[in-house]
Formats: C-alpha cells, sequence, structure tokens
C-alpha cells in the first residue's frame, strides 16, 4: 500500500463496504461474537508485535505500557462486550399510555451501515480497535484511518486487520492528513472522530456537507483537584504516576494539579519521591515512553522554556540526576509553579510529561477555576470529605470524573466515555458503543383490536369528553 490513496480509491472501498451491507444486512448474534472472537484471539497472539510496531513508531515504548493500554483495555472491553451482546441486541419493550392499549411498542437496534473511524497516535491501536469492536458488535461494517504520525502501527493494523476480515467487512486506509481529510468527507453512516479539539472542527464542518453524524472523542485540560484534608502523599503519587503514564501523551492524563495553598511545599516533596520510587532513573527506563516525535518534543521544549523565561518556577524532576540526550526523546518530567495564566503551559493541553500547579485558598475558589475554563474531558478529585466530594460531582461538569483516583475510570467497562462541550461528544464503551453505533428505531404495532378512531375526523362529542378528561379543563 502506498503512503497515500487517493479519494476515488477511498470512494471506492466505501462503496464495496455499503454494497456488501446493503446485500448482506445485519449480521446474526452469533456472526458477530465470532468476529470479536476472532479480533480477540488475534490480538493476544500478536501483543509483542504490535507493541513492537508502537514502539518503532516512538522510538521508545513501553512494551507494558502497550500491553495495559492497548493489549488489556481492547481485549478486555471485547470480553465484556460478548458477554452482554445478547441482552443489548434484544428488542426493548416500551411502556405506552393506556390511551393507545391495546397497541404495544418496541424498540430495535439496528446496525447503521458503514462507520468510519479516524484514531490519533497517542494510543495508536486502541483508540482504532474499541470503536471497531463497537461498530462490529452493532453489526455494521468499518472503515478505519489509523494516524500517519504512527505509519509503522498503522502497517501492522491493515496487515493484522486483512488477515481476519475481508476488505468488504473491515478496511484500514493507510495515508497523511490530505487521506485524513478526503476519509473525513466520505458519506459514512457514521463518522467517529479521536483526536484533539482543533481537528474535531474540522471534522463536523466536513460531515455535515453529507449530514454524517459524528462523535468527537476529543482531548483539552483535564483538572486533578487535590481537596483540603486530602492524603497528600497519595495524591502526589497517583497524579505524577497518572502523567507519566506513555510520558503524558494521553487525553485523560491529568493535565494540571490544583493543590491547596499550604499544602503546596508537602505535595511538590511528595511529588518528587513518588517520581523516584516509580521511576528511578528516567533517561534510560524502558518503562518511561519517549515523545512520539521532534516536532512534539520540541512543543514541550517551548512550553518549559517560556515557563523558565518567567517568573514560573520549573522544578525538574530528576530523580538519579541524569542526562537526557535529545536524540532518545526522553523528555525530562517537570513541574511548573506559578505560570502566568496566559502563558502555552496553562493555555494549552500538554500531552507530556509536566505537571502545572496552580494553588487555591477555597473549595469555591478550585470549583470556579474549573468552571471557568472549557469543560474537561476527566476531572480527579482527591479527599475523603463526602461533602467536598458531592460538591464536586454537583457543581462542575466533566466528560467523566474519578475520585481519589486518576484514569482509571477509562477502562471500568461498564461505564460509558466521552467528553462534553469543547471535550467532545458522544459517549463509547459499555453499552453506549453498541448505542452510539445502532439505528434505535422505535416501532408501534397497531392492535387490531385497537384503530386510534377518535383522532381522526369527525371530532364528535366522545372526543371533547375525553379530551377534557385527559389534558384538564
Ligand atoms: P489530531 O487531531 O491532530 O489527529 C487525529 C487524526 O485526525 C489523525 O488520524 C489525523 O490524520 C487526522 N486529521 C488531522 N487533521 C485532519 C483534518 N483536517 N481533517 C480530517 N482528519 C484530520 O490529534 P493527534 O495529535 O493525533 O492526537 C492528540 C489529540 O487527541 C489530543 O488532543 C488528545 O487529547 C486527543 N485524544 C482524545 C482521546 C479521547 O478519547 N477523547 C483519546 C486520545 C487522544
Amino acid at each position: 500500500m502506498t503512503e497515500t490513496e487517493s479519494s476515488t480509491d477511498l470512494e471506492g472501498t466505501l462503496a464495496k463496504l455499503r454494497a456488501a451491507f446493503k446485500k448482506q444486512g445485519a449480521p446474526t448474534h452469533d456472526q458477530r461474537i465470532e468476529q470479536l472472537t476472532k479480533l480477540e484471539r488475534a490480538l493476544i497472539a500478536k501483543k509483542d508485535e504490535l507493541a513492537e510496531a508502537i514502539a518503532a513508531d516512538f522510538g521508545s515504548r513501553s512494551k507494558h505500557e502497550s500491553f495495559i493500554a492497548e493489549v488489556f483495555t481492547t481485549v478486555g472491553y471485547i470480553r465484556y462486550v460478548k458477554d452482554h451482546l445478547r441482552e443489548w441486541m434484544e428488542p426493548e419493550s416500551a411502556e405506552l399510555s393506556w390511551l393507545f392499549a391495546p397497541s404495544t411498542a418496541e424498540i430495535l437496534y439496528q446496525p447503521i451501515g458503514v462507520v468510519g473511524v479516524i484514531a490519533p497516535w497517542n494510543y495508536p491501536s486502541q483508540l482504532v480497535l474499541v470503536p471497531l469492536v463497537s461498530a462490529l458488535a452493532a453489526g455494521n461494517r468499518a472503515m478505519l484511518k489509523p494516524s500517519e504520525v504512527t505509519p509503522k502501527t498503522s502497517a501492522f493494523l491493515k496487515t493484522f486487520l486483512a488477515a481476519l476480515f475481508d476488505e468488504t467487512q473491515v478496511a484500514v486506509v493507510v495515508g497523511d492528513v490530505e487521506v485524513s481529510k478526503a476519509f473525513a468527507s466520505l458519506p459514512f453512516d457514521h463518522l467517529f472522530f479521536t483526536g484533539s479539539t482543533r481537528v474535531g472542527k474540522d471534522i463536523m464542518r466536513a460531515a455535515s456537507a453529507n449530514l454524517v453524524p459524528v462523535t468527537l472523542e476529543l482531548g483539552g485540560k483535564s483538572p486533578a483537584i487535590v481537596g483540603q484534608g486530602a492524603n497528600i502523599k497519595e495524591a502526589a503519587d497517583k497524579i505524577i504516576t497518572g502523567k507519566l503514564f506513555n510520558a503524558g501523551q494521553t487525553c485523560i492524563a491529568p493535565d494540571y494539579a490544583l493543590v491547596p495553598k499550604a499544602a503546596l511545599e508537602e505535595f511538590i516533596e511528595a511529588v518528587k519521591a513518588a517520581t523516584a520510587k516509580h521511576y528511578p532513573s528516567l533517561a534510560n527506563n524502558p518503562d518511561y515512553t519517549s515523545i512520539v516525535n521532534d516536532p512534539h518534543f520540541d512543543r514541550l521544549t517551548g512550553y518549559l522554556d517560556e515557563a523558565k523565561n518567567s517568573e514560573a518556577r520549573v522544578i525538574e524532576l530528576n530523580p538519579a540526576n541524569e542526562k537526557f540526550e535529545k536524540e532518545k526523546r526522553k523528555f525530562l518530567p517537570a513541574i511548573v509553579v506559578g505560570a502566568k495564566e496566559d502563558s502555552l503551559v496553562m493555555t494549552e493541553e500538554i500531552f507530556g510529561p509536566i505537571l502545572p500547579i496552580v494553588t487555591y485558598d477555597t473549595l469555591d475558589a478550585a470549583i470556579a477555576y474549573v468552571n471557568d475554563r472549557p469543560r474537561p474531558l476527566s476531572l480527579y478529585y482527591f479527599g475523603h470529605r463526602r461533602s467536598d466530594i458531592d460538591r464536586v460531582l454537583n457543581e462542575t461538569i466533566a466528560g467523566g470524573v474519578a475520585i481519589n483516583e486518576v484514569m482509571l475510570q477509562f477502562v471500568q467497562d461498564s461505564l460509558p466515555f466521552g467528553g462534553v462541550g469543547a471535550s467532545g461528544f458522544g459517549n463509547y464503551h459499555g453499552r453506549d458503543g453498541f448505542v452510539a453505533l445502532s439505528k434505535k428505531k422505535p416501532v408501534y404495532y397497531q392492535s387490531r383490536f385497537g384503530g386510534g378512531a377518535l383522532l381522526r375526523p369527525p371530532y364528535g362529542k366522545t372526543f371533547e369528553t375525553l379530551f377534557r378528561f385527559v389534558v384538564g379543563k
């Protein structure tokens, strides 16, 4: 396959998928289970090859992180879907008003058709395969566009999926941003996009030409609030390990920490200690992932340079006092305290191992800080006082929340996952992925003994009496 594919090829690929869908219709429960099982087994069998492809793209990507974030998450979700699919596919009976008795109604879940999936590079297989699992579970065909930033993984996925599925069932398109743009403008039955908020707007614009419904799984700045009276050591440990997983290149990573003013120094010391405990060495640690490419490395360096040239305090996290070689793209993690509100670390999604700390005096101020900014994909709160937890839950809006933890909300198979506002819309994971990629079709069955005669003219006295009885005078 060449690096780029012309839009005619894309249209041809979509046409084949659509023709097969029209011809063969909805697969049965057993056929869907067979497809999912095939994917599950192959992913387990090829996990090492997959981890190697991702590592080759990143320069260095922890194999353990790949096993957790690419294999475990996908296999776990496939198993969850397989356990629930029969129940999800059942028509749902609907409750009707007595006025329409004895008619009945039900809701059917019908495959929508061909689903397009555009994925980012940071978890380059999971963010292709988990949407694919939902698409297949719902009985659809899928056309996938993995990221050009991770070409080895994209090539792996193309070969991997071609060995499992006919190209009229699942097709993988590789290529650059121009291919992605052409892909986004195809008349899919649903377009599932994971990526940045900026590109999300282009996707929605492109999809609007054909009225293609979209799911936008976007990014942004997810705050971690360390509550008054929280266990500072525990909060610091979880926030920094969440930040350093995949070197911070995670959409749901805690982007910045809100810390009570009085606890600032204790929190900084706890972050340093936790870094040393989990990463005694960083520069050559195979479990500390590299930054994906030079432009991203330079972007992060720029964020820190700006902070260093301001009044902000930059604290490097370098437990073994190592030298970091730029060629390896391992980024020396850092805390930034007191960055200006209009600085890069406070305005851009960080997507790297830099942790800005913002201090606050009262929970009101911390909540207001979050609410004054775009609605985040995730929000984390540390503290055990129930009244404070309730205030944070009730008074902020976020895609998802974890209390006294970071990121683990994402791997709970039963929980829906999706952003709100600038962090996106639509959900997947749990049953929501199946529902999002199905047509929820309501069907009304008139009884042979009913007829809704009163709703048709001529409207006589019985209608008026019944109207007064039902609606009131
Ligand atoms: P990106 O938006 O630059 O690219 C994502 C995909 O969109 C790529 O496949 C790319 O080829 C394609 N693309 C780029 N420009 C396009 C255009 N104009 N039209 C159509 N397609 C286009 O994002 P990225 O840098 O790959 O990933 C990082 C971003 O993704 C971060 O913002 C992160 O928070 C977000 N993200 C979100 C989630 C989530 O589940 N919400 C998960 C992972 C990453």
